[in-house]
């Protein structure tokens, strides 16, 4: 009966982490996942995060009980304030329905359910690169993904021109998932005027925006700032369409592991729309969507997060942290660059400084990187995409002698 069940090849990502685990070379360098480390190479947890579990471990009604299906309100309404900002209209007028997910991830598997539920037959298109799992997410829901140029390899630069045309291009009502800062893989974000057109282009179009945020606070170590998009897209396309928004707190939380996360929907502003009602059953849908899959999403990193967010020490905290993380990986972005060009390493380099968040897209072929990873134990994505969050000043020389060494080759 099952005999005839396929073998799949290992999880590219997690199967370099596998090949890295296994290599015994002292000098080996992990620039693989995209997981923040320190200066030392290792996991940190953030100091916010170990105060606010303190604080909820010293509360004498500790305990582990379910959460309510959607999740924790205390999480999930400080989470909107930080995506949509803490004077947004659209939450004001009660526009926003916002549920806890099992991290992004967990947050775009929603948003692929009511994809396929409620808005049947549109296309969802995504960025060319883009995370490999979002093709998988919404496949998996038999939502059809199409694709719209990002990434101009010979130029290193964002390709606007393929980009607007393939959204004018698309079937109106599509739906168009944009990350909202810190692209990955490429770390190539648009610039404030360069939104600006891509969300004139969703509006003319009448298509619906679903905004990807895994990095908000981690592209500049300000949630405001990056969570320009998103801001601007609310406001552009209020009386539009509704916009989805799927946020993970597992990179600017450092929780990766404890899936804590949120999915938001923003109805539109129009004088047809009964706001109260239609939220009222939209987050009765999303209710009977999370009971059959997870029943309820996990409390414990909801409860740190919640924490953090809900006390003004804590936050403060927090926005700290997150500037220690970004900080760290620009310096070391920096370090990189000079190191090559200093090299005289062949090729232009200035891109790994413009590019932003936890990932550069090198530009190296594959060829080199499977060199990189069998001659110099350096262990990076085949599409050249590297972790700078994975750089330290323990291995930054070797990293940068070994890519000299493989450009060279
Ligand atoms: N979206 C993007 C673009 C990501 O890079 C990631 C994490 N790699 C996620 C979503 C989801 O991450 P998680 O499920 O761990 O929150």
């Amino acid at each position: 009966l099952l005999n005839n069940i396929q073998q799949l090849p290992p999880d590219a990502l997690f199967g370099i982490k596998q090949r890295y685990t296994q290599d015994s070379r002292a000098n080996k360098v992990d620039l693989g996942i995209g997981a923040y480390r320190d200066d030392k190479g290792k996991p940190w947890v953030l100091p916010s995060v170990r105060s606010a579990e303190k604080l909820i471990h010293e509360d004498p009604n500790y305990n582990h009980e379910y959460l309510g299906i959607n999740g924790s309100p205390e999480l999930s309404s400080a989470a909107a304030k930080i995506v949509f900002g803490e004077d947004s209209k659209a939450l004001q007028q009660g526009r926003i329905a916002s549920v806890q997910s099992l991290s992004g991830t967990g947050a775009l598997h929603i948003a692929a359910k009511f994809i396929s539920s409620f808005l049947p037959g549109r296309s969802l298109y995504i960025s060319e690169p883009t995370w490999a799992n979002h093709n998988a997410i919404f496949k998996s829901q038999g939502v059809q993904t199409a694709t719209y140029p990002y990434w101009q390899a010979s130029t290193k630069t964002l390709d606007m021109e393929g980009f607007l045309k393939t959204i004018k291009d698309a079937p109106t009502g599509s739906v168009i998932l944009l990350h909202a800062c810190a692209h990955n893989p490429t770390g190539l974000d648009p610039t404030q005027d360069q939104w600006s057109d891509i969300i004139d282009a969703v509006a003319s179009k009448d298509h619906i925006v679903l905004f990807d945020s895994a990095y908000q606070g981690f592209a500049s170590g300000d949630l405001d700032r990056d969570a320009y998009a998103i801001r601007l897209g609310v406001e552009k396309l209020a009386r539009v369409s509704p916009i989805f928004v799927c946020q993970s707190f597992a990179k600017n939380v450092g929780m990766y592991g404890e899936r804590a996360g949120c999915f938001h929907l923003v109805l539109p502003e129009q004088e047809n729309i009964d706001t109260a009602k239609v939220k009222g059953a939209i987050t009765s849908q999303l209710s009977s969507l999370i009971r059959s899959e997870v029943s309820n999403p996990p409390a414990y990193g909801a409860k740190i997060v919640a924490k953090i967010l809900n006390s003004p020490e804590l936050t403060k905290q927090w926005h700290q942290d997150m500037i220690t993380m970004s900080s760290r990986i620009t310096e070391m972005r920096h370090e990189l660059r000079d190191r090559l060009v200093a090299q005289g390493t062949p090729g232009t380099w200035d891109h790994i400084v413009e590019q932003c968040g936890m990932f550069s897209y090198t530009g190296l072929s594959p060829e080199m990187v499977k060199r990189l990873e069998t001659q110099h134990a350096v262990y990076l994505v085949s599409s050249g995409r590297a972790s700078i969050a994975g750089l330290n000043h323990g291995n930054i020389e070797h990293v940068a002698k070994a890519i000299d060494e493989v450009v060279r080759h």
